[in-house]
């Protein structure tokens, strides 16, 4: 017995020791080469791998050579599909801006009245702004006060003077200054400013920065893809250079302060002062890359089809318009070690085992850039597809899969084919992850892409945390044994779907309940719902769409990818902005007429009543 005791003792020992050697050991080798792999993605080096640095160019490479140490079959001899995307804005050198203002003269009359003209220095006394269109306009100044038309506040700028054809003169923020919970707030942005200021039938905004610590300070010319085609001229003036041409008896700052404490615009014309304002703005272009290659299919009928498994590679450099960094402070890295080094790093390792162990149909590994921009390489992609795109039987898209908590995996997607619930339940992987399945298949990254072809979709999430979108988002942060669970599941997921006989058929169903609402400040439409899925790429013509969600109101109207929004009962709408405040100004049960562009080159004008839901709460 004793040596039976001693034996089973042994043996116990043994196991123990050879379970911790496989858990420890080849995990332990596995979590180090992935923690490697995070690590240099989102290192200081590579800066945030923003589209069109020397950072991304880095990271491209290093995936690339990824794929070439594991094999990758190439198409067209590159692991590369390269496009431009606008990085920045720049100011040419056309930016003027020309004030005349009359000379009084008793006795002669106002045609012949000398006037004295005054050109201003861009970056000394003015710059142009952002969302500005390059253009030159000319003519009399209209004060508005902050630039607002709240309704339900019984405030409104522009009551009781006409802007049409004028240029419009506003403060930035709003009545309240800087109150955190003002019922203001959601009219303070100067893209809110710009579309009212249009929509009343001004040609051109100038903004002064309200009193303050940063009144002196010029907006940097940040660059937004959805920000463009305002429809309006539009500067920032320096305060000193501006108050001048206020009459004596309405000072800029007396106007201000009366504003601000009566909660009571003191919009008038300014006298005798014209102004010319011409802008001249140059988007930088610059080149970047999706990084693809596949491991071939074994069987003779099914490697002539492809699933697609990608992660964006890209990342927010340091900061820009959707960091949630916070305004202020210098400039800092955003290493992006979740979003979405995480993900490559993941794919890349499932690439490695179908390497290893080819599945009968092919799989097409791609890390796209320009995710953050607007999800702009994987529409590139699907628009310049190396097969053809019905070729494509699933999508399975990694973004954020690194911070797993209570060993939590979320999975979206699943409402896009019903065969997707059946597999999910089957691989029950429970002794390392706890599967959350969400049917919604229209979510803010990639795969959007691909569900808006009708193609099937997953996408593969371990949740947000505090570090999103903030520089804080570090190598150091990630849960590997996590990556390690959520990567062996997911290959599970994938190399079931490429070994199955029958594709997954795609099915476009409503994601049932209207979305929850956002609390943002600027983003979001409110409490109400329409239900497109916004088209990140800039169009001339208005507000394009890449589709409806399944279900939601604009989908029951008939709105379908491609269409171009141009206008929304009497409002103009010429980008998502003008959009979004539209939208927002309605209450559920309100019918809106919506006119679209469609068919060859946009010449169908066709014209669709939505009828707005609640969001849920
Ligand atoms: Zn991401």
């Amino acid at each position: 017995m004793k040596s039976a005791i001693i034996k089973s003792l042994f043996a116990t020992v043994l196991l123990i020791f050879v379970s911790n050697f496989n858990l420890q050991s080849q995990p332990a080798d596995n979590r180090d080469k992935m923690r490697e792999m995070v690590k240099y993605l989102s290192s200081d080096e590579l800066k945030g791998r923003f589209p069109g640095t020397d950072g991304i160019e880095k990271a491209a490479a290093y995936i690339e050579e990824q794929f070439q140490s594991i094999g990758l079959k190439k198409f067209a001899n590159s692991y590369r599909q390269e496009f431009d995307v606008t990085t920045a804005l720049k100011a040419g050198d056309d930016n003027n801006v020309i004030f005349e203002t009359i000379i009084q003269r008793p006795g002669i009359p106002v045609e012949k009245l000398p006037r004295a003209k005054q050109n201003w220095v861009v970056n000394q006394d003015f710059v142009p702004l952002a969302f500005s269109d390059n253009k030159q306009v000319y003519g009399e100044i209209a004060f508005v006060g902050f630039g607002i038309s709240a309704p339900e506040l019984k405030y409104d700028d522009y009551e009781g003077i006409d802007v049409k054809g004028k240029i419009v003169l506003l403060i930035s923020e709003n009545p309240d200054k800087d109150k955190k919970d003002s019922p203001f707030l959601q009219y303070s942005s100067l893209r809110y400013k710009a579309t009212n200021a249009r929509n009343k039938g001004a040609i051109g905004m100038i903004m002064v920065k309200i009193q303050g610590d940063s009144m002196n300070v010029f907006e940097r010319l940040e660059y937004s893809n959805i920000g463009k085609n305002s429809g309006i001229v539009a500067i920032q003036a320096w305060r000193q250079s501006l108050s001048k041409f206020f009459p004596k008896n309405k000072l800029l700052i007396e106007l201000e302060n009366n504003i601000v404490k009566n909660k009571k615009p003191e919009s008038f014309i300014l006298p005798n002062v014209f102004v010319s304002i011409k802008t001249d703005l140059q988007d930088v272009k610059s080149s970047t890359s999706n990084i693809l290659g596949y491991v071939e299919g074994t069987d003779t009928k099914l490697k002539d089809e492809f699933i697609v498994v990608g992660a964006h590679y890209d990342h927010l450099g340091y900061g820009g318009p959707t960091s949630m960094k916070g305004h202020g402070g210098r400039p800092q890295v955003h290493n992006g070690a979740d979003d979405n080094a995480s993900g490559v790093v993941s794919m890349i390792e499932i690439a490695q085992k179908f390497m290893q162990n080819p599945p009968k149909r092919s799989v097409i590994f791609v890390s796209f850039s320009a995710e953050e921009m607007g999800l702009l390489g994987s529409v590139h992609f699907v628009n310049n597809a190396p097969i053809e795109i019905d070729k494509i039987t699933s999508m399975i898209n990694l973004d954020m899969v690194g911070r797993m908590k209570k060993n939590e995996l979320t999975v979206f997607g699943t409402s896009s084919s019903n065969a997707f619930d059946s597999i999910i339940d089957s691989l029950d992987l429970s002794d390392t992850v706890a599967v959350t399945k969400a049917s919604d298949a229209y979510g803010p990254s990639d795969h959007a892409s691909f569900v808006t072809k009708n193609i099937p979709v997953l996408m593969f999430f371990t949740g947000i945390h505090e570090d999103y979108h903030k520089p804080s988002d570090d190598w150091d942060k990630i849960n590997y044994q996590g990556m390690i669970w959520a990567t062996d599941y997911i290959y599970s997921v994938v190399n079931t779907l490429a070994n199955t006989e029958s594709r997954p058929s795609f099915q476009r169903t409503s994601i049932g309940e209207a979305p929850k609402r956002r609390t943002d400040r600027e983003q979001g439409y409110g409490e109400v719902w329409f239900g497109i899925i916004p088209n990140f790429e800039e169009h001339p013509l208005g507000c394009k769409i890449s589709g409806s969600t399944p279900g939601s109101p604009a989908d029951k109207a008939g709105l379908v990818a491609d269409d171009i929004i141009v206008q929304i009962d009497d409002a103009n709408i010429k980008n998502l902005y003008d959009f979004m405040y539209k939208v927002r100004s309605h209450k559920a049960g309100d019918v809106l007429n919506v006119h679209i562009l469609r068919g060859k080159d946009y010449k169908e004008k066709v014209e669709l009543k939505v009828t707005l839901v609640t969001k849920t709460k």
